[in-house]
């Protein structure tokens, strides 16, 4: 096992990785910027190094800094969490090559999926079903027309290099191609240093549901179900469920068979989610994310792994601790992001939190950094916490979310808290019954 591990990344994220290398036995150096010098991952790490100023491209992307804290701190690995450098296939590289452990895939894998083309190219040949579009790369619009009339309106023009939502344009017509193919372009090149788009079938109203998988550098594969992220504003999560609510036992089965078998023929080392597009009873793989995800709590609780802890002991060389035979599912859990912005408008809301209690209880786990007196910075993620819950069915999870939610208390900032209180009231929610535009024609509406 390791000795030390350095955290490059920050807030809530950063606590968890801490809190699993301490139950390992590990020591951790956090990093930190200049703003975040009172936070709670540099309270509670055993060494800490600062290593810039606030902006994310002096402090927590600045390569040149974190391995130099690594160097002269001694740690022998370096877990990048979720969103920074953790799928930043050059970073994983640089580390390896000063003998440090990147906790994570290797390079080239991190590189295949971080391209949208090549990812679907790879998970295709190994058995995962696409979503109907182009065969590769459109770079005219003439290649778009064609691939387009093939494909059949609505069109998504989506880039190669996007994330977070950004660089994806609707053409519900064909005489809206022409605007969304160079717009998509644009953004894509402006965003990414990459203007390569390709089309996909627009879905209408699908559900999006992803499969967490674990492997380890045996060949062993273990897949932990699925989590239903259908609830987005703005291609965001907002609120995640474990397992779906309305997945079948059968449906379930066979696309984490069909994940595991590919993963095992790609030869992938660690965490992993591959995402799809679920309607009318067919999955449509959209893309797989190298690493640790938000919202990886929800699966913990319905399946207690620690994912954490397991990435870490993989990262040694370390064999899984368990088989997919012993993963048995049980109970519900949902997660809500809390995020610091006005929870009608969505504008951030950075500032002090003059009081802070978290909610407790049976089956309620609260994965935040915060603390009374903690001064939320302008410069991050708004997300300053995840409220996670479990139970023995959905019903009972509900319940107990409301009634977590009615315990929190974070004062001093706006919060999402009454929008989660609003949202699990709705009858629609209550029954499972929305998809992925669900949460935004209701926000339209409330
Ligand atoms: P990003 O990497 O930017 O998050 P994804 O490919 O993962 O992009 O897609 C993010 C979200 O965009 C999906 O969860 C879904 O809501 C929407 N989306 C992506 N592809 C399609 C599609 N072909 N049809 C309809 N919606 C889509």
């Amino acid at each position: 096992m390791f000795k030390k591990v350095l955290i490059a990344n920050r807030g809530e994220i950063a606590l968890r990785i801490h809190r699993a290398c301490k139950e390992l036995g590990i020591s951790t150096v956090a990093v930190h910027s200049t703003a975040d010098e009172n936070a709670m991952h540099v309270r509670l790490a055993d060494e800490s190094v600062c290593i810039g100023p606030p902006a994310p491209k002096d402090s927590y992307l600045n390569i040149p800094a974190i391995i130099s804290a690594a160097e002269i701190t001694g740690a022998e690995a370096i877990h990048p969490g979720y969103g920074f450098l953790s799928e930043n296939a050059r970073f994983s590289e640089i580390v390896a090559a000063h003998n440090i452990t990147f906790i994570g895939p290797s390079a080239e894998h991190i590189r295949v999926m971080g391209d949208k083309i090549a990812a679907k190219d790879a998970v295709g040949k190994a058995g995962v079903p696409l979503v109907p579009g182009s065969d590769g790369e459109v770079t005219t619009i003439e290649e778009a027309r064609a691939a387009a009339e093939k494909i059949g309106y609505p069109v998504l023009v989506k880039a190669a290099s996007g994330g977070g939502g950004r660089g994806m344009k609707l053409a519900p017509t064909a005489a809206d191609l022409s605007e969304a193919f160079s717009t998509a372009k644009a953004e894509s090149k402006a965003a990414f240093g990459d203007d390569a788009v390709y089309l996909e079938k627009y879905l209408t109203m699908p559900r999006h549901i992803e499969i967490q998988i674990l492997a380890d550098s045996h060949g062993n594969v273990v897949q932990l179900g699925e989590r239903d992220c259908s609830l987005q504003r703005r291609n965001q999560k907002v609120l995640e469920e474990a397992l779906s609510p309305i997945l079948t036992d059968s449906d379930r089965v066979k696309i984490g068979e069909t994940v595991r078998k590919a993963i095992e023929k790609l030869g992938y080392l660690g965490a992993g989610t591959i995402e799809f597009l679920y309607e009318n009873g067919e999955f449509y793989f959209i893309e797989m994310n190298t690493r640790l995800q938000v919202e990886h709590p929800i699966t913990e609780q319905v399946t207690d792994v620690d994912i954490v802890r397991e990435q870490i002991k993989v990262a040694t060389g370390a064999k899984l601790s368990f088989a997919q035979d012993d993963i048995k599912f049980k109970g519900h859990a949902i997660e809500c992001r809390i995020n610091a912005e006005d929870p009608k408008t969505f504008r951030p809301s950075p500032g002090t939190v003059t009081h802070f209690h978290a909610p407790g209880g049976p089956g309620v786990r609260f994965d935040s950094a915060v603390y009374t007196g903690y001064k939320i910075p302008p410069y991050y993620d708004s997300m300053i916490g995840k409220l996670i819950v479990w139970a023995d069915n959905r019903e009972l999870c509900i319940a107990r979310l409301k009634r977590a939610l009615a315990e929190m208390a974070l004062i001093g900032v706006d919060t999402t808290i009454p929008l989660f209180i609003d949202l699990i009231d709705n009858p629609a929610f209550q029954k499972g019954d929305y998809h992925i535009h669900w949460l935004e024609h209701w926000l339209e509406d409330s």
